[in-house]
């Protein structure tokens, strides 16, 4: 096993992968920037190395004050977490090259994956339904171009190759309007990405997410640990998780998670990663793969009952899947809350010290946050603060719960989100299940335009 495992990230994610290192006898080193020696995690660490100040550009984004962390504690591995270097490659690249384990895939597999036109390509060799598309760059003649519209049929979406986070795309609805499109998605993706290279895909009008949990050791084995539904969102942000995701059969379970199976043997892939889909009228759409642990990786572990961080770090140390895909049984139904420090009605970020804080309890209620009680949230960084997840025997009894979870939770000083959970958890359609990505934006416009009719 390994002996020694830095953390490179912060919050509850750090406080997770601390955990998961604590329960298997791993000693931990906490790495952090100035305005974070408060964090829970850097207090139980077994070692702390402040690595620069408040910005993550200066610290949690500073490769070699990480990679120096790793040597002067004499640590064997780093995990990245989520977000910040989890999918740098050329971050990956350096720690190995280091002489330390990358928690995660081999550099050449995030690689991949990060441009979206080449991870396509590999997918749909290896089997993987794709949204039907370009199927590569787009090139410098509009007349190919408008003809590869035309079989596509409009809508269409052009995004950028190197694009991420929600931005680089654009919807046309016309053919009138796709040259122009194009030209400013690539103006667009030249300058935030560097990277001008754009692609064009089927827009597909109501779709739902639907992603896929896999777990592969890099030596010939993997397995797929069902599948989440992450619909409920705003701006590609999201807010609401489940597992299993409603309505999804057996069958179509054991289809999908096959085919991404399969395909995480064909490219080697090592670690823990999530296939995204779209899902529309019956059929998945790979739209991309996230090749590090996800937030709401916990809904997969309440119905799996498997520990995905554990799992990180025993393929890490080199050791093969123990699990068997015929072990993986899921059991109920899992939800998860993503407790932000925002304004529930504006989003705007709430920072500030909390005053009071409670959290919830009872059966089949987790709670992963690293807040407490006199902790100041800082602004400089994402606006998380934890995640609220319960588990039931059926998706009525988890919603229930997740209810008075809610209601328990006090998070005083700063704003939450919490009443807009509780909206949510209350509105009907979310309790039909099944709703797609629109349908939180849309509610949260009827609602606002409601509320000015009030007022
Ligand atoms: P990013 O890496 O920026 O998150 P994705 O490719 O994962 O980009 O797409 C982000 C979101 O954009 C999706 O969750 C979906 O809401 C929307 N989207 C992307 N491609 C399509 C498509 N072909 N049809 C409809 N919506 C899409």
């Amino acid at each position: 096993m390994l002996d020694k495992v830095v953390i490179a990230n912060r919050g509850e994610i750090a406080l997770r992968i601390l955990r998961a290192c604590q329960a298997l006898g791993i000693r931990t080193v906490a790495v952090h920037s100035t305005v974070d020696r408060n964090l829970k995690h850097v207090a139980m660490a077994d070692e702390s190395v402040c690595i620069g100040p408040a910005a993550s550009s200066e610290s949690y984004l500073n490769m070699p004050a990480i990679i120096a962390a790793a040597e002067v504690t004499d640590a064997q591995a780093i995990h990245p977490g989520y977000g910040f270097l989890s999918e740098n490659a050329d971050f990956a690249e350096r720690v190995e090259e280091s002489g330390f384990v990358f928690i995660g895939p081999k550099a050449e597999t995030i690689r991949l994956m990060g441009d979206k036109v080449e991870a396509i390509r590999a997918m749909k060799a290896a089997g993987v339904p794709c949204v039907p598309g370009s199927g590569g760059p787009l090139g410098e003649d509009g007349e190919e171009n408008l003809r590869i519209g035309r079989e596509i049929g409009y809508p269409v979406i052009v995004k950028a190759a190197g694009g991420g986070g929600g931005r680089g795309m654009r919807v046309v609805h016309t053919e009138a309007a796709l040259l122009n499109a194009i030209a400013t998605t690539k103006s667009e993706a030249k300058a935030a990405f560097g990277n001008d290279m754009v692609y064009m895909e089927k827009f597909l009008e109501n779709p739902r997410h639907v992603e896929i949990q896999v777990l592969a050791d890099g030596q010939g084995n993997a397995i797929h640990l069902g599948e989440r539904d992450c619909s409920m969102q705003r701006r590609h942000q999201k807010v609401v998780e489940e597992a299993p995701a409603p309505g999804i059969t057996e069958k179509e379970r054991e289809e999908i998670g096959r085919v991404c199976v399969e395909a995480c043997i064909r490219i080697g892939y090592r670690g823990a990663g999530t296939f995204e889909f779209l899902y529309e009228n019956g059929r998945f759409y790979f739209i991309e793969m996230n090749t590090r642990i996800q937030v709401e990786h916990p809904v997969t572990e309440m119905v799996t009952g498997i520990d995905l961080v554990r799992e990180q770090l025993n393929v890490a140390a080199g050791r093969k899947l123990t699990i068997k895909q015929e072990d993986v049984v899921l059991e109920g139904h899992a939800i998860e809350c993503r407790i932000n420090a925002e304004d529930p009605d504006t989003f705007m970020p709430s920072p500030g010290l909390i005053t009071h804080f409670h959290s919830a309890g009872g059966p089949g209620v987790r709670v992963d946050s690293h807040v407490y009680e006199g902790y100041r949230v800082p602004p400089n960084y994402d606006s998380m603060i934890g995640k609220l997840i319960v588990h039931g025997p059926d998706r009525a009894t988890a919603i229930a719960r997740m209810r008075v979870a809610l209601s328990e939770m006090v998070v005083d000083g700063i704003k939450t989100n919490i009443p807009l959970q509780q909206r949510i958890m209350a509105d009907a359609g979310f309790a039909a299940g099944g709703q797609n990505i629109h349908y939180l934006e849309k509610r949260l416009a009827e609602s606002k335009e409601r509320s000015l009719k009030l007022s």
